[in-house]
């Protein structure tokens, strides 16, 4: 199989050993010493995430032989104390402790990642990615490749304050302008009301008139009378009554 391991440089170093699943491997130029850490950094349920724990390689596997000897909480490294696999003087934890001292660049140790992606763990092809360490689409999710992570920018409180303002202000206006809606369609509606009151009073009226004329029509022509002027007295005298009934006469 042929080996994708490759060099890391610069600031490629520490944006690999934080990237979330890193194995790398230090070593000293002057002494040939070196070590291969793993550094794992887990994301909960609540997207919260763990601090960066850092294991060595101590036996062939290397896969699954590595013992943890501490942590990385706000890019400090801590030894592990009770829970670490190695003790503070171990060779191993001296070397991390050295390595991560020295991070900046350029760093004193050659710093080489075993071929995996620093973020996800699969096996690196292209020349880029074996360059940097990190799969093309990792390298997406972690920032731009090399640059170092920049914190989410937070609002600052005068903007927050002034977006406070606003969405008040927003709010009034959209209850300003219901009210005048609401205002708006409970007068149309009375207006409607009105107009149909008028207009059945008015129908009724008309009603109570044709029935007078027929009524005084019928009863003319079975006297033997007027029929037109018996329908006029008929009009008159319907008319004088609404007249006294609304007090206008
Ligand atoms: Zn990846």
């Amino acid at each position: 199989m042929k080996t994708t391991r490759g060099q890391l440089t610069g600031t490629a170093i520490r944006d690999f050993a934080l990237a979330g699943n890193a194995t790398l491997t230090v070593q000293n130029p002057n002494t040939g010493n070196r070590f291969t850490f793993k550094i794992r950094c887990k994301t909960n349920a609540n997207g919260k995430k763990s601090p960066h724990f850092v294991s060595v390689l101590n036996g062939s596997d290397n896969y699954s032989n590595y013992a943890y000897i501490g942590f990385i909480r706000d890019d400090k490294f801590i030894w592990g104390g009770g829970k670490a696999k190695a003790g503070k003087d171990s060779p191993s934890v001296k070397a991390f402790i050295w390595f991560w001292n020295h991070i900046g660049n350029p760093a004193p140790a050659e710093v080489w990642h075993e071929g995996k992606c620093g973020r996800c763990g699969r096996k690196l092809t292209v020349p880029e990615s074996i360059e940097r360490g990190i799969g093309p689409e990792c390298a997406k999710l972690n920032g731009a490749a090399g640059a170092p992570k920049k914190a989410q920018p937070k609002p600052a409180p005068a903007d927050d304050r002034a977006g406070r303002v606003e969405e008040a202000r927003e709010i009034q206006r959209r209850e300003r302008a219901e009210a005048k809606r609401a205002a708006d369609a409970k007068e149309a509606a009375e207006e409607a009301a009105t107009r149909i009151a008028q207009g059945n009073a008015r129908r009724k009226q008309l009603e109570a008139d044709h029935r007078a004329r027929r009524e005084a029509r019928a009863k003319a022509k079975a006297q033997g009378q007027d029929t037109h002027d018996a329908e006029v007295a008929a009009i008159q005298e319907k008319q004088e009554a609404m007249r006294k009934r609304f007090g206008l006469a």
